[in-house]
C-alpha cells in the first residue's frame, strides 16, 4: 500500500529524516516510537504530503507520490491525518466538521454524508454531541470527533500523530479505545504514539526512530521483548 525508500529530509543542514525505508501493507497498524525530535511527526508530515522531501521515494497505491507533479490534495483525499489537537473547524458543529470534505473534496450528497457522519459519530458514543460546536465538548470528545471527521472520508490509509499527547490522563482511553476498534476492523494506520502498551498491544509493527532513522523496526513482540540495539534498550527502559 504504501513504501518509503531512501527518504531524506532536512531543514537547512539539520538532517531530520535520513535514509529512511518502511513497506506498509494494507491492514498493518504501524507505530512510530522514539524519543522526541526523532522524526516521527516530520515522517507522517512527508507522507501526508505537508512537506517536501530532498531524496527518496514515496509510494502509496503503486503510484509515486513524492514526484513533486503529483497534485497533493488528490493524495490527501486518500489519506486521512489526525494530530495532537486543534483538529475540529471551530465555526462549524461536529457534524458539519465531519460532512465537509465528503462533501466538497468526494462529492457525497449533503443527505449521504450526514448519514454516514451521524452513523461514526453514533457508534463513537458522539450522536449527542453532532449539533454542537468543537469548544462545547471535552478534550476526549474532540479528538474522538475528530477521528470521526477522519474516518468520514473513507482514508486508504489513517496517519496519527500523538493523538493522545494533549489530554488529560482519564481521556486518553477513550480516544485510543476508537483507534484500536478501527485497528481491529482492518484500517491501515501509522501513528505516532508515546503510549507503548497500546502500541504492544495494537501495533502489527514497531518502527524505532532515532535521529531521523529506522533504527531497528519488526513486531512488537520482538521491539519489545528483545530489541537488537543498545538504543533502542535504553529509550525503553526510559519509557516503559
Ligand atoms: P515529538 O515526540 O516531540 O513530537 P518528533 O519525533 O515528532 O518529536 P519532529 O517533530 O519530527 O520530531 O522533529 C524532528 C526534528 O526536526 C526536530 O529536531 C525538530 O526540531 C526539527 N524540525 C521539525 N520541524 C521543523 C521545521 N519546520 N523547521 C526546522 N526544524 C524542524
Ligand atoms: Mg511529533
Amino acid at each position: 500500500l504504501l513504501s518509503l525508500s531512501g527518504v531524506r529530509k532536512a531543514y537547512g543542514d539539520k538532517v531530520v529524516l535520513d535514509d529512511v525505508s518502511l513497506t506498509i501493507d494494507h491492514h498493518d497498524v504501524v507505530c512510530l516510537i522514539g524519543s522526541s525530535g526523532s522524526g516521527k511527526s516530520t515522517l507522517l508530515r512527508c507522507i501526508d504530503l505537508l512537506e517536501d522531501i530532498d531524496d527518496g521515494v514515496i509510494s502509496f497505491e503503486g503510484e509515486e507520490i513524492s514526484d513533486p507533479r503529483v497534485d497533493a490534495r488528490r493524495v490527501r483525499s486518500r489519506i486521512g491525518m489526525v494530530f495532537q489537537a486543534y483538529n475540529l473547524f471551530p465555526h462549524l458543529t461536529v457534524l458539519e466538521n465531519c460532512t465537509l470534505a465528503p462533501r466538497k473534496v468526494h462529492g457525497v450528497s449533503r443527505a449521504e454524508a450526514a448519514e454516514r457522519a451521524m452513523s461514526l459519530l453514533s457508534r463513537f458514543g458522539l450522536a449527542d454531541q453532532a449539533a454542537k460546536h468543537p469548544d462545547r465538548l471535552s478534550g476526549g470528545q474532540q479528538q474522538r470527533a475528530a477521528l470521526v471527521r477522519a474516518l468520514c472520508n473513507e482514508p486508504t490509509l489513517l496517519l496519527l500523530d500523538e493523538i493522545t499527547a494533549a489530554l488529560d490522563p482519564e481521556l486518553v482511553g477513550e480516544v485510543l479505545e476508537i483507534v484500536r476498534a478501527e485497528a481491529a476492523a482492518g484500517t491501515t494506520m501509522i501513528l505516532a504514539t508515546h503510549e507503548m502498551d497500546f502500541a504492544r498491544d495494537v501495533a502489527t509493527h514497531v518502527c524505532f526512530l532515532d535521529q531521523g532513522r529506522i533504527l531497528e523496526q519488526g513486531p512488537p513482540s520482538e521491539i519489545f521483548t528483545s530489541p537488537r540495539e543498545e538504543r533502542t534498550r535504553q529509550f525503553l527502559r526510559r519509557v516503559l
